[in-house]
């Protein structure tokens, strides 16, 4: 095994005589544009690399903050790509030669807490008191379904948020994952909490409903789990794997897991046989590998939920039969799994008996928020920062 370090460096100005420059990923750039731009090797950093590889340089999103090492000379010496809040691809240089690897992105995650009094919608005293659009999506978006904030809320009435956000280099880095929300209406408190089977239920033990996915081929096993990255033992490489999937039996029909409009259904590169479809909210189902498409599912056509759209099969990338299924939020892959449920679902038994054991000690935390006021704490950014990470090729 090859072994690295990852060293964290401050740069005030300049670090051996190389200085890190920090841009934004502009809309519409695509990785070959951006290699072309900079006058990089396409050869090396694309073509020739596998298909898995290619497929990952296809998760840039616009508005990413990379950073590129360029010497004095402007020569680059290495970029960090941010594809996931997990991984990240490296390109660098050695002698003349540019490598290409992905690497995981290293982070720290915190707990946070806070409270705050109704101005006047949550949406606007959150955004107000933290300036953080996503914690005031979040809060709204997690009562959505259960409350009327419409008629029954008044100002003054507290709320609390408790919630884990990573860093990256001292700064904030991906969504904050909501812990518990609690907010009071005259003078009744309504809580979410966030259970060990990683689902959102409210203080009676009833799943909360989030956007409500069907199961995109029934009664199929899943074969392989969503994961932003994961470590190929064989390989001795970083992968990821943005969707789940369901091994079936070839012509096993698959249905469209959520209602909306299909904006793609032809085939696409290792996706094989291709359906997009696009949901409320910025989401957006894939399924790929399709034996063949459900005649009249064709672009510009609107689909109901477990409506049939086509069928399983191995086409484009595969080893055998199986459904690729994938959910994107505004271009983000996110886990399906926190969104895809039949039903909803009550606690029961032993999982209920937990989930008041969790509830107790996240209501006593809510407590010492409100009693403490804890404000929240904005944090201070740091300025030009870099990972540099250095291969020690000698010590296998
Ligand atoms: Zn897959």
């Amino acid at each position: 095994m090859i072994r690295y370090f990852l060293l964290f460096i401050l740069l005030t100005t300049t670090i051996f005589a190389s200085e890190v420059h920090r841009y934004r990923w502009a809309n519409g750039e695509t990785y070959l544009v951006f290699l072309e731009k900079n006058k990089l090797p396409m050869k090396t950093l694309y073509y020739n690399l596998d298909k898995d590889d290619q497929r990952l340089t296809e998760e840039m999103r616009s508005g990413i903050h990379y950073q590129i090492l360029k010497d004095t000379n402007g020569t680059i010496e290495q970029v960090l790509l941010p594809l996931n809040d997990e991984l990240q691809i490296h390109l660098y240089k050695v002698k003349d030669k540019y490598t290409f690897e992905a690497i995981p992105i290293i982070s720290t995650t915190k707990t946070e807490a806070f409270t705050a009094k109704i101005v006047s919608s949550p949406n606007y005293t959150i955004m107000k008191k933290t300036g953080s659009k996503k914690l005031a999506q979040i809060f709204t978006a997690s009562f959505r379904n259960s409350l009327n904030f419409k008629n029954d809320i008044r100002k003054d009435d507290p709320l609390v948020m408790i919630y884990e956000q990573k860093y990256r280099l001292g700064e904030v880095f991906s969504m904050p994952i909501l812990k518990v929300a609690m907010i009071e209406m005259r003078h009744k408190k309504h809580y979410i909490y966030l259970n060990k089977d990683e689902r959102y239920y409210d203080e009676k033990g009833h799943e909360v409903e989030g956007f409500l996915l069907a199961r995109p081929v029934r009664g199929a096993r899943i074969s392989s789990y969503f994961t932003k990255r994961r470590y190929h033992p064989v390989l001795h490489k970083w992968k990821a794997h943005l969707g789940i999937d369901y091994a079936a039996r070839r012509g096993t029909p698959i249905v469209a897991a959520g209602s909306g409009k299909v904006i793609y259904a032809a085939r696409m590169g290792s996706y094989g046989n291709l359906v997009k479809i696009r949901h409320n909210d910025g989401y957006e189902t894939r399924y790929a590998h399709m034996k063949s498409f459900r005649r009249g599912i064709r672009r510009g056509r609107y689909v109901k939920k477990g409506q049939t759209i086509g069928y399983v099969g191995t086409t484009g990338r595969s080893t055998g039969p199986h459904l690729h299924f994938e959910l994107r939020k505004r271009g983000r892959a996110v886990n399906p799994l926190r969104v895809v449920q039949v039903t909803t679902k009550k606690l029961k038994g032993k999982e209920y008996k937990n989930f008041l054991k969790l509830k107790k000690s996240y209501d006593e935390k809510v407590e010492l928020q409100l009693n403490t006021q804890t404000q929240y704490k904005k944090t201070s950014k740091f300025q030009n920062i870099c990972y540099i990470h250095i291969r020690d090729e000698k010590s296998e």
